[in-house]
């Protein structure tokens, strides 16, 4: 079987050769020699290497390496660090209150405050004066403050701790094939 499947036969050719109703069984028959891992993974990192460009395995120039750096350098937002990845865009026109990219920072938590409360504000004198065109916008943004604000909280607070509970062992049955069926059982 082992040398069937080296050779070139596909598993699910073999399984039903052999009259197997799985395929796990036939690969139960399938030795893996070290070799053969070693080999697997070889072909691998090439197929890979030759789906990439080629420029991508090359030393950075001194140009590219400081735009790299320099990337990290231009996340530093007011409230917080933008999460964009390198040489990507920014999506949102730089509105960081609304994005779901931004990683807020507690120490700038008043001034977040600051921005929601003049965005209630805004929003008050918008639908006092009948700007209704600009409330909708204005919603937007408050709910990504408010967002922002909460997720200040989580972290705080270390997060929401959820009781998975212990996992019980079930009083002891005839299972198929011995054991007391303690894998089937974990509850939470
Ligand atoms: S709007 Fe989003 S992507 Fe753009 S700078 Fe702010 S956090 Fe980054």
């Amino acid at each position: 079987m082992t040398e069937a499947i080296m050779n070139g036969l596909p598993p699910h050719i073999a399984q039903v050769l052999c009259g197997h109703r799985s395929l796990d069984t036939t690969m139960g028959y399938k030795a893996i020699y070290p070799a053969e891992t070693i080999e697997a993974h070889r072909a691998f990192i090439a197929r890979r290497r030759a789906a990439r460009p080629s420029e991508e395995y090359r030393t950075p120039t001194e140009e590219e390496w400081d735009a790299f750096l320099a990337h990290f350098e231009k996340r530093k937002v007011s409230i917080g660090t933008c999460g964009r990845a390198f040489s990507s865009p920014c999506v949102h026109e730089h509105a960081c209150v609304r994005c779901s990219l931004l990683r807020p920072d507690p120490a700038q938590r008043g001034r977040l405050e600051e921005i929601r409360d003049n965005l209630v504000a805004r929003i008050a004198e918008a639908e006092r004066e009948g700007w209704l065109g600009e409330v909708e916008g204005l919603r937007v943004s408050l709910a990504g403050a408010e967002d922002k604000l909460a997720h200040m909280d989580r972290r705080a607070s270390g997060g929401t701790a959820i009781d998975l509970g212990m996992p019980r062992i079930a009083p002891a049955q005839n299972y198929p094939g011995g054991g007391n069926g303690f894998a089937d059982t974990i509850t939470g």
